[in-house]
C-alpha cells in the first residue's frame, strides 16, 4: 500500500510501524498488521502488511490509523496471496535457514512461481520434532499464482506437495466447537466441548434438566471452562489461557 504523505525529518519506520500496530491492537485486531514502512523515491510512504493481513484490510480500517500518518491519498500496491503447502518434510527444512531453502526450492523447481516474503512453519516446533512433515505458509504476489499452485501443487524437496488456500486465524481465535484457541470450527479435528459446562457435547446441545433450557446459559448452570477448569464460560475473556495468549501477542508487537 502506498500513501502520498507529507513526511517530515523525524520519520522513523520503526516508531511508526509500532505505533500503527499498537493502534490496531488497541482496537482488538490481533496483529502485528504492519510488517514494514519505507519511503519510496517519490517520498511516498510504503506500508507493507504482514502476510496475515491485506492492504485492503488496512484501507478499510483507515479510521484506526489515519491520525498517526499524514497523507493525502492511500492506495493499494500489492496484496499478498497466501497459500499453505502441506507435507513439507520436517527433516530437510527444520533448520535455521529452512525458510530460505523453501524459497529456493519453489524458485528452482516450479517455473514461474516466485514466492514473496519469507515462508514460515504453521506446524509448531514441538510437532515438527515429532512429525515427518508439516505445513508451511507461502505467499505469492498474485492471486493467479496462488490459485495455480493450489490447482497444480508445488514441487518442494523432490515431492509434489498439496497446496490449499490460506485462511488466516489469529492465535486468539477461539474454536466454537472444541473451545481451544488458534483455529476455527471448520478446521477442527477435536471432539466437541461445551462452552458452558466443558462436557463432551456441542454448546448448542447443552441441556438443563431443571428448566429445560437448551444451548444456553440458565440460572442453574455451574459453568466450567475447558481450558483452565475454573468456574467460568470457556469464552470468558478473563480466562488465564486467553490472557496468556493475548499477552504473548502484545509483547510481540511491542518487541
Ligand atoms: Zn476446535
Ligand atoms: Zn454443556
Ligand atoms: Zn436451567
Ligand atoms: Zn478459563
Amino acid at each position: 500500500m502506498t500513501q502520498t504523505a507529507g513526511i517530515n525529518n523525524t520519520f522513523s519506520p520503526l516508531v511508526l510501524r509500532n505505533s500503527l500496530n499498537k493502534a490496531f491492537f488497541d482496537k482488538g485486531i490481533k496483529g502485528p498488521v504492519i510488517a514494514s514502512i519505507t519511503k519510496s523515491l517519490r517520498s511516498n510512504v510504503v506500508i507493507t502488511t504482514t502476510s496475515d493481513f491485506t492492504a485492503d484490510f488496512v484501507l478499510q480500517k483507515q479510521a484506526i490509523w489515519e491520525k498517526l500518518v499524514s497523507f493525502q491519498r492511500a492506495q493499494i500496491d500489492n496484496p499478498w496471496f497466501k497459500v499453505v503447502a502441506h507435507g513439507i518434510p520436517t527433516l530437510n527444512f527444520h533448520i535455521e535457514n529452512g525458510p530460505e531453502l523453501i524459497i529456493d526450492e519453489i524458485k528452482t523447481f516450479n517455473k514461474g512461481y516466485n514466492s514473496i516474503g519469507t515462508p514460515y512453519w504453521l506446524t509448531s516446533v514441538e510437532k515438527r520434532m515429532a512429525q515427518k512433515a508439516g505445513a508451511v505458509a507461502i505467499s505469492f504476489a498474485t492471486e493467479e499464482k496462488a490459485n495455480r499452485a493450489i490447482k497444480n501443487r508445488l514441487y518442494i524437496a523432490g515431492i509434489s506437495v498439496r497446496v490449499v488456500k490460506y485462511t488466516s486465524t489469529a492465535p486468539t481465535t477461539q474454536c466454537t466447537k472444541c473451545q481451544l484457541y488458534g483455529h476455527i470450527d471448520q478446521n477442527c479435528r477435536k471432539p466437541p466441548k461445551c462452552n458452558l459446562c466443558a462436557s463432551g457435547h456441542y454448546t448448542t446441545q447443552h441441556y438443563c434438566s431443571i428448566c429445560k433450557a437448551k444451548g444456553k446459559k440458565c440460572i442453574h448452570l455451574e459453568p466450567k471452562c475447558i481450558n483452565c477448569n475454573l468456574p467460568h464460560l470457556a469464552n470468558d475473556k478473563s480466562c488465564e489461557v486467553y490472557t496468556a495468549i493475548k499477552g504473548r501477542l502484545n509483547s510481540l508487537i511491542n518487541e
